[in-house]
């Protein structure tokens, strides 16, 4: 009998969690299993206020897929154009034909979202793409450890927006230097974890401007809608994302997100389907949307994946039952606030956990090539050295490197 061919679309949480649950049935030769990802590596996202910082190197943030995809599961750079149900397939730069399926898996995440806003594409950089991470630390080590490096401004109260303010701010510590402008923050959260997080991020040197929304980003300056300009070495646009274009290029039903609307099943239509940031699911307890995170798409994954050998196997696919676990939010390297279990957790030992959770899910994915790279560097923390050479060097004021003037594109 022909093997069902399975296609993973994307290699981030969602997709990596589909894979991992899917390998097992290669081993008795039940499926074939295809990867298709856009990049060579897995972006830990929640990470990357760390790697902004200058706490994680490139090696602890990035797995390579090469090391997480092993045969007789194939790997296939690509990038996807189209998603089409059928049949299930998928249309791929630069193929002639589309790659048609007995199944698929879309994960294809979300991209940050400008909302329209004049200047951010100019003179901002957006939260999400690894490129754009690279260049920016650099930049922001360069603008921060030289004195006359100006001010970085991070757009946007929602978590991605206060970790990254609050590692800066604590790995660098330039009190004034760093400036978070947003209408509120944490919004959509208990009120005394805004209140927790304003604290800190105060204690910390953040100066926080609240209580207006970003209308222009400009070379030099962030201004408001009410006028005010703050002027600004450095813009980083952190106010939101919305799902892949994928999804609207492919003419699916889409949300006004631009996520693909998926039954309870998380079924797109016959033998595809959709989950993580670029699906709308709903929470069937509370009736309300499910938030694009990390943790909603590790338990997406494997259901979308399961649900597809079910519908294979002539079985019914089984709605999802979305368990939130709660929710952590880094202040710092120290401190930590969130909600676990819908108990109120904050301090040293919330911010231990949440390393604890990240390092996990590295270990789950990566093995213990994952683990090595930060085995290292909590060696060479404990000896009194940054891991990476990269931010040792700022670390001991050799050559610091020059400061661009026009923030980055
Ligand atoms: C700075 C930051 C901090 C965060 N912190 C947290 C946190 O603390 N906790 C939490 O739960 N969540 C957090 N999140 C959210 C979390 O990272 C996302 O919800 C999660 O990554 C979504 O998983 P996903 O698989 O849907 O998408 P992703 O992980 O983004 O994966 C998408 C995959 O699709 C691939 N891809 C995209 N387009 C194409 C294409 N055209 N062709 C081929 N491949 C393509 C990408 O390369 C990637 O492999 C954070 C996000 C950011 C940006």
């Amino acid at each position: 009998m022909r093997r069902a061919h399975i296609v993973i679309a994307g290699a981030g949480y969602a997709g990596l969690a589909a894979y991992l649950a899917l390998r097992p049935r290669l081993d008795g030769g039940a499926i074939d299993l295809t990867l298709v990802s856009a990049t060579d590596a897995h972006l830990l996202l929640p990470e990357l206020p760390l790697y902004l910082a200058g706490q994680e190197s490139e090696h602890e943030i990035r797995l390579q897929l090469g090391h997480v995809v092993r045969p007789p599961a194939r790997l296939h750079r690509a990038r996807i154009l189209r998603v089409r149900s059928d049949p299930p397939a998928l249309v791929i730069q630069g193929a002639v034909d589309p790659w048609v399926a007995d199944g698929l898996v879309v994960a294809l995440g979300s991209v940050p979202d400008d909302f329209g806003v004049k200047g951010v594409r100019e003179h901002a950089t957006l939260i999400g793409r690894w490129d754009d991470a690279r260049d920016l630390r650099r930049r922001l080590l360069a603008t921060l450890a030289s004195r006359h490096g100006g001010r970085v401004a991070i757009v946007g109260g929602g978590f991605t927006g206060v970790e990254i303010a609050a590692e800066l701010a604590d790995t660098h510590r330039v009190p004034g230097r760093i400036v978070l402008i947003a209408p509120h923050l944490l919004a959509d959260l208990p009120e005394r974890v805004g209140q927790t997080a304003r604290s800190a991020l105060e204690r910390l040197g953040v100066e926080l401007v609240l209580g207006d929304r970003a209308a222009e980003v400009r070379a030099d300056a962030v201004v408001l809608a009410g006028g005010r300009r703050i002027p600004c070495a450095a813009t980083i646009w952190a106010a939101g994302v919305r799902a892949n274009p994928v999804m609207t290029d492919s003419h699916l039903a889409v949300n006004r997100r631009g996520q693909a609307e998926v039954d309870a099943t998380l079924r797109l239509a016959p033998r595809v389907y959709v989950c993580g940031d670029c699906a709308a699911v709903t929470d069937a307890r509370t009736g309300r949307p499910v938030a694009p995170t990390a943790q909603a798409a590790l338990q997406q994954g494997p259901a979308a994946a399961a649900n597809l050998l079910r519908e294979l196997a002539g079985k019914e696919p089984q709605p999802l039952q979305t368990r939130s676990l709660g929710f952590l939010i880094s202040l710092g390297r120290e401190e930590a606030v969130g909600s676990i279990l819908g108990h109120s957790v904050a301090g040293g030992d919330v911010a231990a956990l949440k390393r604890l959770i990240e390092t996990y899910h590295a270990f789950q994915v990566g093995g213990l090539h994952a683990l090595g790279a930060r085995l290292l560097r909590s060696t060479g923390a404990r000896r009194g050295r940054a891991s990476d050479p990269e931010v040792a060097a700022h670390a001991q004021g050799e050559s610091p490197m020059p400061v661009d003037p026009a923030p980055q594109t």
